[in-house]
């Protein structure tokens, strides 16, 4: 009995893989469309694009996959749920059934409607106009509530949508770390705007000679770790980073001549994403256990990287000497303690995607608060930008003149992404508390920076966190990294360490 059971894992697993081979090819595709693809190939692309999506559809609804999930459940491979055998099924029977749930009719009209809306989105963007985008927004949040309830959910619909991007984490935890949050930041962000000390930022302003940045960028974040035989950077519009098969890891950035930043700290960020993607295991590419666990681990190692490492003081101390040489017209009369403070200006602002460390977050409850409400419906969309207008006064002290600087900024909700926002605050908590275990850990990660040694971290990293794919939950990967759950105190005292000194606090 049991060798059969063993078959049919085996079987089980080979589909998957065959899948995830489509999958690859889709991503591929995904990366050659925002890298290098000439406007004029679109149609065909959407073509390609198109076929793959049905055949990844379809193979994974497939009614044998059901047949074998059957066979296997409750069985003795899956008795241990961390077990290589009982994660696998455990997660592939997960997809399987949430793919059940959903009625084909919503899928389609779902899709219909993202890629609409998200054209009234990019219309709406052009003539400042919300108006027209309401409709599509409408129709968004009513599908989103239709999704929320084939699904099912613990406590509420916002659950069953959270769980897309975070699985296993409520709305209620999520709610309550950010509540706890929300004060102590504010706190520090108005403290830091009655500092006299102001920045100059001036100096990220200069000429940057975008093919020195690409240069110093590809060469930071190999020696972080980011592996190039295994993996690219390219330019794009929009930085991301992709994995279209176990050892090929796509990273992209983009340059601005005077904005230094821009480019240096994306690439610590993507890099951070794909030091992750290659520590998973690549034997298991694309199944749970070689995949990433939830959006918000992903996230932490991004914003570990992009800030904890690469915007404090240590990591500057080995490599700012580096830094003016590659750009002694640009900085070799600024000392580092006028570049530092540059690189952490703090300043309340409307945009998230620009926004610093300690307002960032800010940023995200108000949209983790607001979709919230429209998907109860207790907020109209139509009442939307002015509720937007209030929750940037209260948390950050400003207000957009327009729905472009406001409501209208992100894609997400465009792209039919709810319930996506509150991983990238996640993600920043999430980093703060692998960082202070692996500092613990390693009896201070600071003198290791300050040498300019980065290996003892990103083992501690791939130890602790990338090695195990999906085999636990997020949650429990957390609570075995760093010995407690989810918290938001290690990332308030990193903020106050580094801020209350930059700002004479
Ligand atoms: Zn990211």
């Amino acid at each position: 009995m049991s060798s059969t059971l063993q078959e049919t894992y085996e079987a089980l697993r080979d589909h998957a893989r065959e899948t995830v081979v489509l999958s690859s090819v889709e991503d591929l595709l995904g990366w050659d469309e925002q890298t290098g693809m000439p406007p004029e190939a679109a149609e065909y692309r959407a073509e390609q694009v198109t076929l793959l999506a049905g055949m990844i559809h379809q193979r994974s609804t497939d009614p044998k996959v059901g047949q074998w999930l059957a066979r296997l459940a409750d069985g003795p491979l899956v008795e241990n749920p961390v077990s290589d055998t009982g994660a696998t099924i455990r997660h592939l029977n997960r997809d399987y059934q949430k793919q059940l749930k959903i009625p084909r009719s919503l899928v389609e009209e779902q899709t219909r409607t993202s890629v609409l809306a998200q054209q009234a989105w990019v219309k709406a963007r052009g003539n400042d106009d919300f108006a027209s985008f309401q409709p599509w927004l409408e129709k968004t949040f009513e599908l989103k509530r239709q999704e929320a309830e084939c699904l099912g959910y613990p406590e509420t619909p916002y659950d069953a949508l959270l769980d897309q991007f975070e699985p296993d984490t409520l709305t209620s935890t999520v709610s309550r770390i950010f509540s706890a949050l929300r004060e102590d930041v504010v706190q520090l962000v108005s403290a830091i705007a009655e500092s006299r000390r102001k920045p100059n930022v001036e100096l990220l302003e200069q000429s940057y000679p975008p093919e020195v940045q690409a240069k110093f960028g590809r060469e930071i974040a190999a020696r972080i770790g980011f592996d190039f035989k295994r993996g690219r950077l390219d330019v794009s519009a929009h930085p991301f980073c992709s994995r279209p098969g176990p050892h090929d890891c796509r990273m992209t950035t983009r340059y601005q001549e005077h904005d230094f930043g821009d480019a240096f700290f994306s690439i610590l960020h993507e890099a951070g994403h794909g030091i992750y993607e290659q520590g998973l295991p690549p034997e298991h590419y694309g199944l749970p256990l070689g995949d990433a666990v939830s959006l918000g681990i992903h996230e932490s190692q991004s914003r570990l990287w992009e800030n904890l490492v690469g915007r404090g003081r240590a990591f500057w101390e080995y490599l700012y000497p580096e830094l003016q040489q590659t750009f002694s017209s640009c900085l070799k009369d600024v000392v580092l303690d006028d570049f530092y403070p540059a690189i952490n200006k703090v300043r309340p602002s409307l945009i998230r995607t620009e926004a610093d460390e300690v307002t960032y977050n800010l940023h995200i409850f108000i949209r983790f608060e607001l979709e919230q409400t429209l998907l109860s419906g207790e907020l109209p969309v139509a009442d939307l930008p002015a509720a937007w207008r209030e929750k940037y006064r209260d948390y950050l002290g400003v207000e957009p003149s327009s729905n472009v600087d406001g409501v209208l900024q992100d894609i997400h909700w465009s792209a039919g992404l709810v319930g996506y926002f509150p991983t990238y605050a996640l993600g920043n908590l999430y980093a703060a508390q692998f960082f202070a275990s692996a500092d613990a850990a390693l009896g201070g990660v600071s003198s290791r920076l300050r040498r300019g040694d980065f290996t003892p971290l990103r083992e501690w990293l791939r130890e602790n966190i990338h090695q195990h794919g999906q085999r636990y939950a997020a949650v429990d990967l957390v609570q075995r990294a760093t010995g407690q759950p989810a918290t938001h105190q290690p990332f308030i005292k990193s903020l106050q360490a580094k801020f209350a000194p930059l700002y004479g606090l």
